[in-house]
């Protein structure tokens, strides 16, 4: 099994998950991924980075943010974590994962296009966890449309609450809780740098989160709080398989990238980790990009 700690080719690494032509309805399950993504559960390893530390993470129950969790629980975190209802087969996997790490987990379903649950997050959070000093702002929306005559106005307006406003209304109540040391990471893409004609939307999304978050870094720097973006690359996750790509180039997914391949969410949890963590004490104001190797301007 690949892991993040044995040097190996990396060509190479995940070589038995295939990416399918696979469709789910709905914002899609990694449960019912038909080659299920490797989240870390079996390999990853903390060493105490964030003991005692209090997150946020939006989208924690699958994909990235769900690996994220479990590196973080695993690091020695306390997590609430954000989903929407349908996905709580996922969240309740993730949640007893959190607990076999001996750390806490609190799942709170809901809907990030709802500027009350956002607040009401960070409310949660500091009410169960005693406080918060990790923002993992990771959910996201998604799906592609072949034609700007096809992109409805409800689309580019979801596809923005989600991404976008969650991110603003989730700081924004977050930041009179933040002590220095605290940490606010956002989830950005490759698609703010080589947008697809059919992602109009959500790239865009992409390229807004990267300048938000570098514009804030600027603001809250002399208040000790650190604020960056992790830019994944290609990632099998039920986003791709939930109408983010034709479902027909999913068997090809990744391929395209230097490193040939897709990515794992368990290849980008550790990105999560560092800019958490106090080893990035000076890293502030960037974007750390997970990708397979295309480049970045
Ligand atoms: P994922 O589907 O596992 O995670 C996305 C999560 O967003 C969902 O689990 C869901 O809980 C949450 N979400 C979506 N809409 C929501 C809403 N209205 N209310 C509450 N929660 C909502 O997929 P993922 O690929 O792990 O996505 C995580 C992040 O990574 C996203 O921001 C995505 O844009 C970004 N990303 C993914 C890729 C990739 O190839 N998978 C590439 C670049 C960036
Ligand atoms: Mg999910």
């Amino acid at each position: 099994m690949a892991d993040q700690y044995t040097v190996t080719d990396p060509t190479k690494m995940y070589a038995d998950i295939d990416t399918t032509a696979q469709y789910q309805d709905g914002p899609g399950l990694d449960a019912d991924l038909d080659n299920p993504a490797d989240l870390g559960e079996e390999t990853y390893r903390g060493s105490g980075r964030l003991r005692d530390r209090k997150a946020l993470v939006t989208g924690g129950d699958s994909g990235i943010g769900a690996a994220t969790v479990i590196a973080f629980a695993r690091e020695g975190a306390d997590v609430v974590i954000s989903y929407l209802p349908e996905e709580e087969k996922d969240a309740q996997r993730i949640k007893s994962l959190v607990e076999q790490a001996g750390r806490k987990a609190v799942l709170a379903p809901g809907d990030l296009t709802d500027e009350r649950y956002c607040t009401s997050l960070v409310e949660t959070t500091v009410r169960e966890l005693g406080g918060i000093d990790i923002v993992v702002s990771n959910g996201g929306r998604q799906q592609h449309v072949e034609d700007l005559a096809d992109l409805s106005y409800e689309q580019f307006d979801d596809t923005f609450k989600t991404n976008v406003y969650a991110l603003f209304w989730i700081v924004k109540a977050a930041l009179p809780h933040l002590q220095p040391g605290s940490a606010i990471i956002g989830t950005s893409s490759i698609q703010a740098y080589q947008p697809s004609p059919n992602l109009l939307d959500y790239a865009t999304t992409k390229a807004a989160i990267n300048t938000f978050c570098k514009g804030l870094a600027q603001q809250v720097g002399p208040k000790g709080i650190r604020v960056n973006v992790v830019a994944p690359g290609p990632v099998w996750t039920p986003l791709q398989t939930a109408g983010g790509q034709p479902q027909e180039e999913l068997p090809e997914f990744g391929q395209s990238t230097p490193l040939g391949r897709a990515g794992q969410p368990a290849d980008l949890a550790p990105a999560f980790v560092y800019l958490a963590s106090a080893e990035s004490s000076f890293v502030s104001g960037e974007t750390l990009h997970v990708n397979g190797g295309m480049p970045t301007p």
